[in-house]
């Protein structure tokens, strides 16, 4: 009989069972231990990581551009706030239903749609724009239904915005691509900051963790009269052409029309269709004429032929020569007035614009002379203006006809060709900025100024540099020369003796101006009158002038492609934006 269940033997080896399960147990235990240590110690910092970047996000803090003003800091281009629509990759659960919603509020394409969500940047978790400048209607309807889409979001965000509208397009250009956007961008765009946010599973924000404040771009002060400009550009209205002003005193650039302009802000908005019009659009209205057309200058040249005659003493303002209305030299050049000017000399050819008088000059000085003239006055150069892509005009030599035609007979250099260059025609180019730059230092006797658009720049309202004049040069015209050739710009527009000049039609009453006309042709050397030309066919139409005469404080350059005269065209337009500067702007 078993007077208890364990006998003394079976006792000790059941501790030792235990013992033994214990121990098991244990390294069990030390095992779970070690392996939970390991993932803390050893994977912490790994899954930190992942738990953290779920609920990170990187939100950019768009610094705002810097804006540009005219001198008296009126606003041309400045910021406007606007709202877009960005979803993070993250966080986006793509559905037909999703799609379907935007597609119907944002009147994008469902397949484009699509396609922008496989659209991936660098983080996850950073934002990816769908749509900019969203309308009111767009943002109160998304916003309705946000909760039912994690992933997507609107955004304030910063858009050019153009207070003026078209004015001075060419100028200020467009962000990356042109104008002053484009040369000064560096200063402009400012630095951006960045915010680091926790969120919440849904995506919603929970707390600030990290900061970077942006810093606003610098503001651009020009030295252009918005109501200058103004005025330019309604003369240049449904016109292709240029007008400059420039103060000569110091090569500020007052005033810079081109026609056709556009509306810089369909690029800002980026409107692709009507990117896409302009850019086809034949009548090339994104070209900054001022700088980067290359016209022909026709007889607003004459300056330097008479110039160069003068300072090689080939002759003097007396010299006389007869103008019948035609030169014969191989073979028949004419004067614009067919039965010719008779016996003049310099004061009255350049009163009347003989071009039978500069070609006996052009043949006085040669080719070579009048090159080397035309290329110390500054033609054939870039004048260096702060804007990108400018052009120069071409001052023909001797060597550069020997070296760029390949036929012999072409090879040469013939006397008609000087005398064609002589009145500013043949293969001479010019841009007007050129033109104005060479008039300003006529006016200011000799000094040969950069032309300058930027006045000062500001950061927040502090100013951090002031542009000076920057004197690039002389003409090279002795101070004799000189006068002889502003006087007979004086004639040009207030008559010699009790004749009529070209330029009649710029004559003011209360100011005295100089200046001079120029009827460029296109083509050919024979001079159309008959209104039937094409259009493409016609002569461009300039006027260069200054005025006070006694004291020049604006120079104006106006060309009228293909407008016909330079004395029935652009002479008035001179005569309408001087009479407007001097009543409105500069009251003398
Ligand atoms: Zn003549």
């Amino acid at each position: 009989m078993r007077s208890s269940y364990f006998e003394p033997g079976e006792k000790s080896c059941l501790a030792d069972r235990l013992k033994i399960l214990l121990a098991i147990i244990s390294v069990l235990f030390f095992i779970l231990v070690l392996n939970l240590g390991f993932i803390q110690i050893i994977r912490g910092a790994y899954y930190r990581k992942v738990s953290r970047e779920n609920s990170l996000r990187l939100v950019r803090d768009e610094a705002h551009r810097g804006r540009i003003l005219d001198r008296h800091k009126n606003s041309i281009v400045e910021n406007k706030a606007l709202l877009n629509l960005f979803f993070i990759p993250h966080d986006l659960v793509e559905s037909n239903e999703i799609i379907d919603f935007l597609s119907s509020i944002i009147s994008f394409p469902s397949d484009e749609l699509r396609k922008q969500f496989k659209k991936r940047g660098g983080s996850p978790f950073e934002g990816v724009l769908i749509k900019k400048s969203l309308s009111v209607e767009e943002t109160v309807k998304i916003s309705e239904q946000n909760f039912r889409f994690p992933g997507i979001y609107i955004k304030e965000g910063i858009c050019r915005s153009y207070p003026e509208k078209r004015l001075a397009s060419h100028v200020v250009g467009y962000v990356d691509h042109s104008g002053l956007e484009l040369e000064y961008n560096q200063y402009l765009k400012g630095i951006n900051g960045v915010k680091e946010i926790e969120v919440d599973a849904k995506g919603n924000l929970h707390r600030i963790l990290r900061e970077r404040k942006s810093k606003p771009g610098v503001d651009i002060i020009l030295n252009i009269d918005i109501s200058l400009q103004k005025k330019a550009e309604e003369l240049l209205r449904n016109k292709s052409g240029v007008i400059i002003c420039l103060d000569p005193r110091n090569g500020e650039v007052l005033t810079m029309a081109s026609s056709p302009d556009y509306a810089p802000s369909i690029f800002a908005e980026k409107k692709s269709k009507e990117i896409k019009a302009l850019i086809k659009n034949r009548g090339s209205p994104l070209l900054n004429r001022a700088v980067q057309g290359r016209y022909p200058p026709g007889s607003v040249f004459k300056v330097i032929t008479a110039g160069a005659f003068l300072e090689e003493k080939f002759g003097n303002q007396n010299t006389t020569f007869t103008c019948s209305g035609t030169m014969e030299m191989g073979r028949t050049f004419s004067c614009w007035k067919k039965d010719g000017h008779g016996r003049i000399n310099l004061l009255e050819a350049m009163a009347y614009s003989c071009d039978v008088y500069f070609y006996n000059l052009g043949l006085k000085t040669g080719i070579d002379c009048l090159s080397r003239y035309a290329l110390g006055c500054g033609l054939g150069k870039k004048t260096g203006i702060e804007l990108p892509y400018e052009k120069k005009g071409f001052v023909p030599t001797r060597s550069w006809k020997k070296n760029f035609f390949r036929i012999f007979s072409q090879k040469r250099w013939y006397p008609g060709e000087t005398m064609v260059t002589a009145i500013g025609q043949g293969y001479l180019t010019v841009t007007p900025l050129e033109v104005a730059s060479l008039y300003a230092a006529i006016a200011n006797g000799g000094r040969i100024y950069k032309p300058h658009l930027i006045r000062a720049m500001e950061r927040e309202g502090r100013e951090i540099s002031i542009s000076e004049a920057d004197l690039r040069g002389r003409l090279p015209f002795k101070q004799k020369t000189l006068n002889i050739i502003k006087k007979s710009l004086y004639e040009v527009v207030q008559g010699h003796g009790e004749k009529d000049g070209t330029g009649a039609e710029a004559k003011m009453d209360r100011v005295k101006a100089a200046g001079k006309t120029g009827t460029a042709q296109v083509v050919g050397i024979k001079r159309f009158e008959d209104k039937e030309i094409p259009l493409r066919f016609r002569d461009h139409a300039w006027f260069c002038g200054f005025a006070p005469y006694e004291a020049p404080r604006i120079v104006t350059v106006v060309l009228i492609e293909h407008g016909g005269s330079g004395a029935n065209v652009a002479a008035p337009l001179f005569k309408e934006l001087m009479e407007f500067y001097f009543d409105k702007i500069k009251k003398l």
